[in-house]
């Protein structure tokens, strides 16, 4: 089975995740799919896969050679998101794209114009879906590409490499992949996700993230009898609101620029609620994002007397630059392995998390690569298999490093 087939089997798995039910994994078709993936790598001679009762699969292959090698681990996720339904009948295979706009039969549109991914691609064989369900690309061309270039080890023992660890992990669209994660069964010193846009990108910069809860508590009177005595919630929220610099939102910033989002405000004249995602790559930065939001609460109650409005700010992911910085070889081999491959790396600041930040806090530094699949949790997502094609080169090339120095 090539790489394509293998990537248009996969995605004819259902493995949406869901927020609803609570359950690890939180749907079965993950584990089914999950179960198909350990009978597949176990069928390539590959002795070590381990799926638990969780739904996480865990596996290895030995060193082959004998000095100290890291070893080096690569996850994926199984689940897609749960924006758009997965595909219910195979996608359409594009063979060498022309470079021209490709409408799906849905009525849907990807342009070129607006798509500097699809304007690298042309000439490629892409993949799409009929437009009414996602690809599914994301992360099932990471799946599909780590078990390409485990099949590939298997079949050339010939090939030097130290252990290599390989995880596929379920629920990471619901944000809870990490929770359950166990580290020491992975057993790998360093990692990489195979979980992001094109190929030829390395992301290790994201957002340090946080949220902030706002409550103004007012005081409502008869509208006709309010004069010096009514104070109203909504409009005390909106002069906060106010306060934070406009320039300072998600629609004017871009690359390194960070931002308060108002993503939601309820209330009436009693009391009002704000809630904003607080974003930052810069730590000290994303420091002062949070104490100002404490501060604007502090100057609101000075002048319309304490109580009136309370900020509650939790810390969500954290950058993990600081924790790539000190083993910068993950990032160096990467994008050597990619300008061997005939492509100018890419390394973008992630403006969001990824499951990557989190596990290097916790011990084992994890950039993410490209996938060759883009547009995700849309029903516009592409694979470009061309690409797909030599992220497993790019897999084999970063383990043959690690084996060579
Ligand atoms: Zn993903």
């Amino acid at each position: 089975m090539n790489l394509q087939e293998r990537f248009l089997q996969y995605v004819m798995f259902d493995t949406q995740s869901s927020e609803e039910t609570g359950t690890v994994p939180s749907t079965p078709g993950q584990r089914v799919f999950s179960e198909a993936l350990a009978e597949e790598l176990r069928g390539f001679g590959i002795a070590d896969v381990r799926l638990d009762d969780m739904g996480y699969l865990y596996g290895s292959i030995p060193s082959n050679v004998d000095k100290p090698v890291p070893t080096i681990g690569f996850i994926a996720h199984v689940d897609t998101a749960d924006a758009h339904p997965s595909p219910k009948k195979t996608p359409r295979i594009i063979a060498s794209y022309d470079g021209g706009v490709i409408t799906l039969e849905s009525g849907a549109v990807l342009n070129p114009a607006t798509d500097e991914n699809l304007r690298r691609a042309q000439g490629c064989n892409l993949i799409v879906t009929d437009g009414f369900t996602l690809l599914g690309g994301d992360d099932k061309a990471g799946v599909a590409e780590i078990v390409t270039a485990l099949e590939y080890l298997a079949q050339h023992p010939e090939v030097q490499h130290g252990k290599i660890a390989f995880s596929f992990t379920p629920d990471e669209e619901i944000g809870t992949s990490q929770d359950h994660f166990r580290v020491e069964e992975f057993g790998a010193d360093f990692a990489y996700t195979v979980d992001g846009a094109d190929f030829g990108d390395i992301e290790y910069e994201n957002f340090n993230g946080a949220s902030a809860v706002v409550t103004v508590q007012g005081v409502e009177t008869h509208p006709g009898e309010a004069k010096n005595k009514m104070q109203n919630a909504v409009t005390i929220a909106m002069e906060f609101d106010r306060m934070l610099p406009v320039w300072e939102r998600p629609e004017h910033t871009e690359d390194y620029e960070g931002f308060y989002h108002l993503m939601h405000m309820q209330g009436d004249c009693s009391t009002c609620t704000l809630r904003y995602l607080i974003r930052e790559h810069d730590c000290q930065k994303f420091a002062k994002r949070k104490e100002t939001i404490h501060k604007m609460a502090e100057l609101l109650n000075f002048k319309y007397g304490a109580g009136t409005v309370q900020a509650e700010v939790k810390d969500g992911y954290r950058n993990m630059s600081e924790m790539v910085a000190p083993h910068m070889h993950l990032i160096d081999y990467a994008k050597e392995a990619i300008s061997e491959l005939g492509v100018e790396p890419r390394v973008p600041a992630i403006r969001g998390g990824t499951d990557g930040a989190e596990l290097s806090f916790k011990g084992v530094p994890c950039p993410n690569l490209g996938t060759a699949s883009w547009n995700h949790h849309s029903v516009t997502e592409v694979a470009n298999v061309d690409h797909m094609e030599q992220t497993v080169q790019l897999i084999l090339k970063i383990i043959e490093k690690y084996a060579a120095r």
